[in-house]
């Protein structure tokens, strides 16, 4: 009931505890604007949209996922369960370290809606702010690496190693081998990771010591420096040994230890790559962290992933923007570099705040610290004859053991956890919140008690000794981070404002709605946010022993079970860490199922011309050929097409990756035909999941027929996007592939939904389920919606986009409609007609809705020359109405263009979007008023957001490609 009715019938308890309850506020409009909006549309009911949209036949009966639960509630409940985790102090170290993200960081930006809602910044004018961050955060990797190179993050150490293993081929001039070489002492699922990619690309992966690699005859190879168990080692004639026959060499390294040993750019390494994860970002069981990866500059067209270049903007002000993007999957497709799309960019820019915070000398000074606690721990065992695996490392020691399962169990009586995976020795990782009395603890637990042992002494020892734990050869003499950013906002005042001058240039949902197409930017609801900064989910390292982690899986269980209910399917996998990732791991899932049954050769994957770039991208990750199948004009799969297509390949056919509803946004009626026809030729079929806001209540892949499907968790579930990540693409599949899910070589798992234990799949991510610490966010989120509120969001969503497309079809071609001239939860524009009239494109369009107050919708995907709008069901009709008057404005702007009473390049289309610096010159000498330049509109009088750098130029970007810092002088110019 909406306010304003006065109504003085008592009613029942029942009632008076609802009107708290979360699904009206997650939902945008209210119970009469809903009713408005279908009378608008000419719907009787929101049941009589769905039966006029969705066809019959894949509707569903509802889900079971329980009662929406109030928000306070289902936050206690779940603060109970996190507390049946148990956080022990951890030392298993294996590429995860525990850190104090600086509090600053933690308030402003983690738990920062102008951080955290913000979109990858395809839209470079209005998210300068984050563009800066991750800028510096390649700074941070090219200083810290000494590369030159450096990426925007990929999702994790495992998989960046995966990355650097297919950059190695294709631009290693080792043409004829198929042999890649990895060092025995690198993290054992990074071993995993890289043998699951090997496999899908027909690799040999030889193992072996530093000494065998010099006479591999391969096209790339993988060291570990400081290697996994800690040790340092000159490792310059091994990478000069292994380029000289031609090998490419990727070094995984730390880029704490980076602050005090020689970096491998300086010792010759090809690529660098690691985790950021220790600055300033928590464990999380997991994840999600942000990768760091480097490279030489003449490989920077191979290059993985998303770049952040310098460029320019219509004024000459230097402007950030992302570079190079011909590169990647949404352009080249199956010839892309990778599959990344969604990467980790709040967590890439958390790490660069850390070191903008603690600048050089801070950092230096908390590595010393680590690696003087290493000095003393290490000195204090030896001086009791205890023998260590290496007598060098940076901060971890690997310690030889009689008894290493009466170790283990003594330390986490102690609460503490050492790493013992390798037999015979125990593993003790030190970082920055190491204290005098962890060292104390741990001679304690390794010596027994009453050793004698006093830190305060063994550190006198160690001072006048001089420390040779750094090889004299690897002692960093190199500077970094010398740029001004990394040494001028030291006190907290200084950063607090930084990062708020930053957030402050960037366009987020905290401002108005981001009506991307295919991206669900949907509310992050507070209270899905607060769990996740929970020590109890913050806290935990992966590879904790499972018992301690109680909170952890039944969380995950609970959410398996809701998620495989939601989606039709028998079993699930969280390990995915993107929906790309996701692809991956389910089309691997269905070629070891072809393997399992002597159809292995099944390589064949048909894709709709009008799929995602990822589709294509990642069955090549599997070897898999693309076939494209046509669309037709409606811009429905063609089925004719389809058939002919499969039925040509049928012997080496291996799936169909579709889009449901399609990514022209219409519930297609054959897509169970589609299933009927790719199952006919022995095929499987893939489907993307990204849509399934459209689908969530209302039908399911399962249901539909197909056999597999990711879910992008960041879209229809409530995780934030991050600015370009953090993200999860969870996949379900039907039983017939529940034993094709990926495994860990380190913690085993079962399929979530089975009671079976996985054989050795392979691993898809570094962590075995995935980035953990955000689940609680899609936890919370059908918690607190039930049954009811879920497939409520999904009407609304389907309202919403539907009132939208009312609204503006008389200004605007809507592309593609389904059944009943209806379309699912999203439409396309076609802006194709007003361009060949007028001449204003589609990027004019996107540019002066920034003027509006507005993120543009997604352009020119599935179709060129279209805007895509999303609304989500968490827009209200003040919000829809604004964003369609804005429309509707830039439409009649159009026509002054049209009929030539602007001209062709004067007028504010063209020159959108406008900057206060457009609106202080004194030379304002254009054909339209100040005013319609930057108060456009009513709402934008109330609401005003200036975009901080005019219209970026992209051809200069790519041809004078600069991914680090520029001077502060050239921001003045
Ligand atoms: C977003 C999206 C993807 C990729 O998801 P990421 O998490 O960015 O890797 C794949 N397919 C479709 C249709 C999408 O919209």
């Amino acid at each position: 009931m909406n306010a304003g009715t006065p109504n003085n019938t008592p009613t029942s308890l029942q009632e008076l505890e609802n009107t708290n309850e979360f699904i009206r506020r997650h939902i945008g409009p209210g119970q009469q604007e809903i009713s408005s909006m279908l009378a608008d549309i000419g719907a009787a009911s929101l049941d009589d949209l769905m039966q006029q949209t969705v066809p019959a036949d894949i509707r569903s009966q509802g889900l079971s996922v329980g009662e929406a639960m109030r928000e306070e509630v289902a936050l206690a409940e779940l603060k109970a369960l996190s507390k049946q985790n148990k956080i022990f102090r951890s030392y298993i170290g294996m590429g995860y370290s525990n850190t104090f993200t600086p509090n600053v960081i933690l308030r402003n930006v983690l738990e920062n809606p102008g951080w955290y809602t913000a979109y990858t910044p395809y839209q470079p004018e209005i998210a300068q702010g984050r563009l800066q961050a991750i800028l510096n955060f390649q700074q941070t990797t090219i200083d810290l690496t000494g590369l030159p190179l450096a990426s925007a993050s990929l999702l994790d150490e495992a998989t960046a190693a995966a990355e650097a293993m297919a950059l190695a081929k294709r631009v290693s001039k080792n043409k004829k081998v198929n042999a890649f070489f990895v060092a025995n002492d690198v993290h054992p699922q990074t071993k995993d990771v890289l043998q699951t990619r090997a496999d899908m690309f027909g690799f040999e992966l030889i193992y072996g010591s530093l000494e065998d690699a010099a006479s591999a005859d391969v096209f790339g190879a993988l060291l570990q420096y400081p290697s996994s168990t800690g040790e340092l080692v000159d490792i310059r004639h091994t990478i000069s040994a292994i380029q000289a026959q031609k090998g490419v060499v990727a070094v995984a390294t730390d880029l704490l230890a980076l602050t005090l040993i020689t970096p491998p750019g300086e010792l010759g390494a090809d690529v660098a790559l690691g985790s950021a994860q220790r600055f300033g970002v928590p464990m999380g069981y997991g994840g999600p962290h942000a990768a760091f990866f480097a490279t030489r500059d003449e490989y920077k067209r191979s290059l993985p992933g998303r770049i952040i270049g310098v460029s320019k903007d219509t004024r000459g002000k230097t402007a950030l923007r992302m570079a190079l993007q011909t590169r990647e999957q949404h352009i080249r497709r199956e010839k892309a570099n990778s599959n990344i799309c969604t990467a980790q960019v709040l967590l890439a820019n958390m790490a660069s705040f850390y070191a903008v915070y603690h600048g050089p000398k801070g950092l230096r000074a908390i590595a010393n610290r680590v690696h003087r606690f290493a000095d003393i721990l290490a000195l204090g065992l030896t001086q009791k004859g205890i023998e260590l695996m290496h007598s060098t490392y940076f901060d971890t020691l690997t310690i030889k053991v009689d008894d290493q399962a009466a170790i283990i169990a003594k330390a986490q009586t102690k609460e503490m956890n050492l790493r013992s995976d390798i037999s015979g020795y125990v593993g003790v990782a030190l970082d920055e919140t190491t204290t005098r009395t962890d060292i104390a603890d741990l001679f304690d637990v390794l010596l027994g008690e009453g050793h004698g042992l006093d830190v305060a002494d063994l550190d006198n020892l160690v001072m006048t000794q001089e420390s040779t734990s750094i090889p004299a050869a690897l002692v960093r003499s190199s500077e970094y981070l010398t740029h001004p950013v990394f040494n001028s906002y030291h006190s907290e005042t200084e950063m607090l404002r930084y990062i708020k001058s930053l957030e402050n240039k960037d366009l987020a949902l905290n401002h108005s709605m981001i009506s991307l197409g295919s991206c669900t930017m949907k509310l992050n609801a507070t209270a899905e946010m607060i769990p996740v900064t929970w020590p109890e989910f913050g806290q935990l390292h992966p590879f904790a022993p499972v018992d301690q982690a109680q909170g952890y899986t039944k969380m995950l269980n609970e959410l398996s079970d809701w998620l495989i209910d939601v989606t039709g399917y028998d079993a699930l996998s969280m390990q995915p860490n993107s929906g790309a990732q996701g692809e991956y791991a389910g089309l691997l899932a269905i070629q070891r199922y072809h393997q399992s049954r002597g159809e292995g050769h099944r390589n064949v994957c048909l894709i709709p011309q009008s799929a995602h770039g990822t589709n294509p991208a990642s069955a090549q990750m599997v070897s898999l050929k693309v076939v494209v199948v046509k669309c037709d004009s409606k811009g429905n799969v063609d089925l004719a097409d389809l058939r002919a297509k499969a039925e040509d390949v049928k012997d080496s056919l291996s799936c169909a990756m579709i889009t449901y509803p399609s990514t022209h946004g219409v519930y297609e009626e054959t897509a169970r035909e589609i299933c009927d026809i790719i199952h006919e030729f022995g095929g499987q079929v893939y489907m993307d999941g990204a849509n399934m806001n459209a689908q969530v209540g209302i039908t399911s892949p399962g249901l539909i027929g197909s056999d597999v499907s990711h879910l992008n968790l960041h879209k229809t579930f409530c995780i934030p996007h991050g600015g370009g990540g953090p993200g999860m693409g969870p996949i379900g599949v039907k039983s017939h592939l529940a034993p094709f899910l990926p495994s860990h070589n380190v913690i085993k798992l079962k399929a979530a939904g089975t009671l079976d234990e996985l054989g050795n799949n392979g691993a898809v991510s570094a962590a075995p389920w995935g980035s953990a610490s955000i689940l609680p966010i899609s936890y919370m989120y059908i918690k607190m919606m039930g049954s009811e509120g879920l497939k409520k969001a999904t009407e609304v969503a389907i309202l919403n986009a539907n009132y939208v497309a009312k609204k503006l079809e008389g200004h605007y071609p809507i592309l593609f409609t389904g059944r009943n001239d209806r379309i699912a939860h999203e439409c396309i524009v076609d802006l194709r007609p007003l361009k060949e009239a007028s001449g204003v494109t589609e990027v004019d369009i996107a540019k002066r809705l920034n003027d509006y107050g507005f993120h543009a919708p997604t352009m020119s995907f599935p179709v060129a020359g279209t805007l895509m709008i999303e609304p989500t069901e968490s827009e209200a009709k003040v919000e829809l109405d604004r964003f369609i008057d804005a429309l509707i404005s830039i439409r009649e702007e159009i026509a002054k263009v049209e009929s030539g009473e602007w001209d062709a390049t004067d007028n504010p289309l063209h020159n959108a979007p406008h900057t206060l610096a457009d609106i202080i010159d004194s030379e304002w000498n254009r054909a339209y008023s100040r005013e319609v330049a930057a108060y456009p509109s009513k709402a934008v009088m109330a609401n005003k957001f200036w975009p901080t750098v005019n219209r970026i130029d992209d051809v200069f970007g790519d041809r004078n490609l600069i991914c680090s810092c520029p001077s502060i002088e050239s921001y003045m110019e």
